[in-house]
């Protein structure tokens, strides 16, 4: 197995890491600093500022086509880009970066079902930022059970009518449009009534209120839809009605994520547990010195190599025009216990008094430990996870 990256992508990733050195600023490096401005009005002009500037030097949708805003690299680029966006601490993932959304699961889902008129429109918006989008697919009482999902939507003439709630939206306080599932077809059995609808936030009917979480942070949301009139055409993606194959289509690879940019953003994480065991003494010994903490950080490291081989493992079938099906599980499964073996292993390094705020650098630590719980249920929980495996991989009888 040759695990070198070509020299095209070489050469790539030696033009990224000179943009990366000029455009990330010394102090957005420090674990503290978007923390420290969480919520304000300055974080998110300032990632709005850099998402645009990446966009206009040619660094957002790297392996996107060259007609739709992209670059028109392949999958090595893109994962260099992804490694080299993480590595510099780069405003990116599904917390910071605004068009994460857009660029890692609307922009693939467009790509394979949408018109050309919607990839034209749609697509070279999602990379400037000029669109923030989020994702309205569970509702109070459907996650795990999507296709249960109520929000209804009928026909008038040119206009589909909707009606319904959506919740646990990721970015909804920062977004403009919202990619959902909605049931067209109330007769059809469950999945097979569901259209995928894109749905303008600013249209009369919709209202979005944020939600807390108990981190703090508050980007995420809940939508009430009182009867809101979106257009038929260019917003539904796929066939009327068979919105539930371009769902299953997104959450295929928002499961995938992209292990290999997670590899390194799991690893300043690591090494932020690690600086703070340094220096965080008990009973006379800092806490790096305790085996057992020394035992947890290598079986962190483990798995994060483990996430890195099957970030390269994708990659490749991808490249090969692969449907990751039910691997994208296992992947998911891995990165969320990884990173929540991580910031627990900060939190019990910080112990009782660091929990408490005794440790003021180490702030990023405690907010972690809180933050991260949700991963395991976002994009599917893992119990879900396991089923699908069970199912589809080692197709264990029910
Ligand atoms: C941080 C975060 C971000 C999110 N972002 C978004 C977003 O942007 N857009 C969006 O649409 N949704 C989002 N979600 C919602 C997420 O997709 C759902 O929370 C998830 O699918 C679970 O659904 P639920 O909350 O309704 O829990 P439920 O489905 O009610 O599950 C409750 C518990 O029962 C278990 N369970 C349920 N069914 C089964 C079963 N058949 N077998 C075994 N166990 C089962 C689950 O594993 C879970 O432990 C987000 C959630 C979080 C936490």
């Amino acid at each position: 197995m040759d695990l070198r990256y070509s020299s095209a992508a070489e050469k790539f990733r030696r033009e990224i890491r000179r943009w990366l050195a000029g455009s990330v600023p010394e102090a957005w490096r420090r674990p503290c600093f978007w923390l420290d401005l969480d919520g304000t009005g300055q974080s998110l002009d300032l990632r709005r500022g850099w998402e645009k500037d990446r966009a206009d030097n040619g660094f957002a949708g790297v392996d996107w086509p060259e007609e739709y805003g992209g670059r028109g690299g392949d999958h090595e680029i893109r994962a260099v880009h992804d490694e080299e966006m993480a590595r510099a601490r780069a405003p990116i993932g599904p917390f910071l970066g605004l068009t994460y959304l857009g660029t890692t699961l609307l922009g693939p889902t467009l790509l394979r079902y949408g018109t050309e008129d919607q990839k034209r429109r749609l697509l070279p918006a999602i990379l400037s930022g000029e669109t923030i989008w989020c994702q309205g697919f569970s509702e109070p009482e459907s996650g795990s059970d999507l296709a249960s999902l109520r929000a209804t939507a009928h026909r008038d003439g040119d206009v589909l009518v909707v009606s319904g709630e959506k919740t646990w939206t990721s970015m909804a306080r920062f977004a403009d449009a919202m990619f959902a599932l909605v049931r067209t077809d109330p007769e059809a059995e469950r999945q097979r009534g569901l259209t995928f609808l894109l749905i303008d936030l600013a249209l009369p009917g919709v209202t979005v209120r944020p939600i807390r979480q108990m981190s703090g942070s508050h980007e995420f949301g809940q939508e009430f839809l009182d009867e809101v009139r979106v257009p038929v055409a260019g917003n539904v993606v796929g066939a009327p009605g068979d919105g539930w194959a371009v769902a299953k289509y997104l959450l295929g690879v928002e499961r995938n994520a992209s292990p290999i940019s997670q590899y390194f953003e799991f690893r300043h994480e690591l090494d932020d547990v690690i600086a703070v065991a340094r220096r965080t003494h008990k009973d006379g010994r800092s806490a790096i010195e305790q085996p057992a903490v020394r035992q947890r950080i290598a079986r962190c490291r483990a798995d994060l190599e483990l996430l890195r081989v099957r970030g390269y493992d994708a990659m490749t079938r991808v490249g090969r025009g692969e449907d990751l099906g039910a691997h994208a599980s296992v992947t998911k499964l891995l990165w969320s216990r990884t990173r929540l073996a991580i910031a627990d292993l900060g939190a019990d390094v910080l112990g009782v008094d660091g929990q408490l705020g005794a440790d003021a650098g180490a702030g990023h630590l405690r907010w972690r430990h809180l933050h991260v719980r949700g991963q395991r249920i976002a994009g599917g929980t893992a119990q879900i996870q396991r089923t699908i495996i069970a199912r589809e991989l080692l197709e264990l009888p029910r």
